[in-house]
């Protein structure tokens, strides 16, 4: 099962309602790339990557569709049901580019588990149920607002609110999270998320504000560092996000204690096959974790689904996707959140068929 043919598209997809703010971004419209990979024997594995504008993260989608490009040629041949060969080919055609990579990972997960008739989470280990939990995101907005959406999104089901705050005055930040408890309670479990853009000085005046309110704090400031110097002042557990760039610093947060838990992307960490070393390293260390869509469309959001399922539900924080935040599906495969659950997509491979012809931007088709 030779890789014969890998097709890039380049795919938009509109945010609903105008634009989602947090930190350090404004989105409006993502811009998404999908991968085709044609084997051999004629099964086809879908992958996607798509980073969430070009500030949130070093990685940006033209970035994704230069390195797939680089790497394309040298993979033509490879074979495409062995997830850890590839990943070693295409670490000896480029370095880094994770979030690339991620994308053609996901496809060949896909084609394996076409080829072997089994759903990708059987690939990852097995699936701990046929549904997951979910967790509702709200953007960087008023404390109103944000406490009114809060309560809307309880009583829709979901387990777990994340509460985005930076960017601005944080006083207005404590508003919002205790607006927020005021709202919910203990009905469901409080992640706040500074998406790294907060100053030492105002993590700390939060997590002392908020003392009696109990949340989580993910990613309060840009680096590791920044959050070691105030770790021992801080008043409630940190979630490292955006700085778990790789296994190695994943390795070094917990090894030295630095975090609580992690908020993790499929491809920020390079696709499923380095997310089970990831979920692995949290169960050695009982380190609760998310598995998330980095935005993107149905393929990713499938990808994220399986992986979540293989999680121990002790440790597991729950699956965000862009789902309710964009608009268009790839086909009649949509991957929904319901009820604040998401339900594993049946079938083998990722269980969804995206139908080509909603890709009509095609980028280059390297056989
Ligand atoms: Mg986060």
């Amino acid at each position: 099962m030779q890789i014969k043919r890998i097709t890039v598209y380049q795919h938009n997809l509109p945010v609903v309602g105008g634009t989602f703010r947090m930190a350090k971004a404004e989105v409006a419209q993502l811009d998404s790339t999908i991968v085709a990979i044609e084997s051999s024997c004629g099964t086809v594995g879908w992958g996607e990557t798509c980073p969430v504008g070009p500030t949130y993260a070093p990685s940006h989608a033209e970035g994704a569709r230069a390195a797939l490009l680089a790497m394309a040629p040298g993979l033509i041949g490879a074979e495409l049901d062995k997830p850890l060969l590839l990943h070693r080919r295409m670490d000896g055609l480029l370095n880094g580019h994770h979030y690339a990579k991620a994308a053609l990972d996901i496809a060949a997960h896909d084609a394996l588990g076409q080829r072997l008739g089994q759903p990708v989470a059987t690939l990852l280990g097995g699936a701990e149920g046929d549904r997951i939990p979910s967790y509702f995101a709200t953007p960087v907005g008023d404390p109103n607002d944000i406490a009114r959406l809060a309560l809307e999104k309880v009583r829709e089901g979901y387990p777990r609110l994340q509460i985005k705050v930076s960017g601005r005055p944080v006083e207005i930040d404590i508003e919002v999270v205790r607006k927020v408890w005021e709202a919910v309670g203990t009905s469901a479990r409080l992640a706040v998320d500074g998406n790294r853009g907060m100053t030492t000085r105002d993590a700390l005046t939060l997590s002392n504000a908020c003392a009696d309110i109990p949340i989580i704090l993910e990613q309060p400031c840009d680096s590791l560092a920044e959050i070691a110097a105030i770790r021992p002042q801080l008043r409630h557990p940190v979630f490292l996000d955006e700085g778990s760039t790789d296994l190695a610093t994943v390795m070094q947060a917990a090894a030295q204690g630095l975090v609580d838990g992690f908020g993790m992307k499929v491809t920020r960490i390079g696709g499923l096959l380095p997310m089970t070393t990831f979920r692995e390293l949290c169960a050695a260390r009982k380190l609760p974790h998310t598995v998330d869509d980095a935005w993107g469309g149905d393929i990713i959001a499938a990808a994220c689904v399986h992986m979540g399922a293989t999680v121990a539900p002790k440790l597991f924080e729950g699956t965000w996707l862009a789902q309710p935040y964009i608009e268009g599906h790839y086909g009649d495969t949509g991957v929904a959140i319901e009820n604040g659950s998401i339900a594993l997509p049946p079938g083998p491979g990722l269980g969804i068929k995206p139908d080509r012809g909603v890709f009509t931007r095609e980028v280059a088709s390297i056989s």
